[in-house]
């Protein structure tokens, strides 16, 4: 299936969610769901249909998916190694979407959006343990020093998302030096300590791919 190229906030407003997918949009009042504008479809007479339990649980597989920017097919292949992983599937799911090198190139504030990380990654600007990674699903393994190329660290893009670092740091699984542009992936973060999607209810995405 192609990739989204539709404008991105109509997501946000079908799921009547704030996904974040807009960088500093997102936390400003230019974003429409903070205007409170309908749902595209939505009832102007507020009226609303029960939702069955297929039409929430595809809802929650498809808030997940739009947030880490991937397509159906790599969705479902994430999700069946998470099934094949010990422990409780949708924590593993999540622990797997955290450890995609286009997720981790946002956490580290080397970009506003996951979207614009996975260019970032694509454009060969980044860097694991020194050497050249270009694919945005590459999954980071605890340890690994990610970097922005040497000759990449004027980009003002770059320079712009840190310094959204001196405000709000990062997650506790990171360490990161913004003066190099380097990070350290410390340990594999639990799905409690991913306290920004704390919304996203993961069993009934594992309920909906199990029936
Ligand atoms: Fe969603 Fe961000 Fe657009 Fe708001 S600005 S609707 S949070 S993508």
């Amino acid at each position: 299936m192609a990739r989204y190229t539709g404008p991105v906030c109509r997501l946000c407003r079908v799921e009547q969610q704030k996904l974040m997918l807009k960088g500093a949009k997102c936390s400003s009042d230019k974003c429409p769901i903070n205007r409170k504008r309908l749902a595209p479809g939505k009832d102007p007479k507020g009226r609303q249909g029960k939702r069955s339990d297929y039409g929430m649980q595809l809802r929650e597989k498809q808030k997940l998916k739009r947030i880490y920017g991937m397509q159906e097919k790599q969705f479902s292949l994430f999700f069946e190694r998470a099934l094949r992983m010990p422990g409780i599937t949708g924590e593993n799911l999540f622990v797997l979407l955290e450890r995609r090198l286009d997720n981790i190139v946002y956490r580290l504030r080397f970009a506003t959006s996951r979207s614009q990380a996975r260019q970032l990654v694509l454009h060969g600007h980044i860097r694991i343990n020194g050497k050249k990674v270009n694919i945005p699903s590459y999954l980071v393994k605890p340890g690994d020093e990610i970097s922005v190329k040497e000759t990449s660290q004027k980009m003002p893009v770059i320079k712009d998302a840190l310094k959204e670092y001196g405000r709000s740091g990062v997650m506790p699984w990171f360490e990161l030096d913004p003066d190099t542009m380097k990070g350290k992936f410390l340990a594999v973060p639990r799905r409690s300590d991913i306290t920004d999607l704390v919304d996203i209810k993961e069993q009934m995405i594992v309920e909906l791919y199990s029936k």
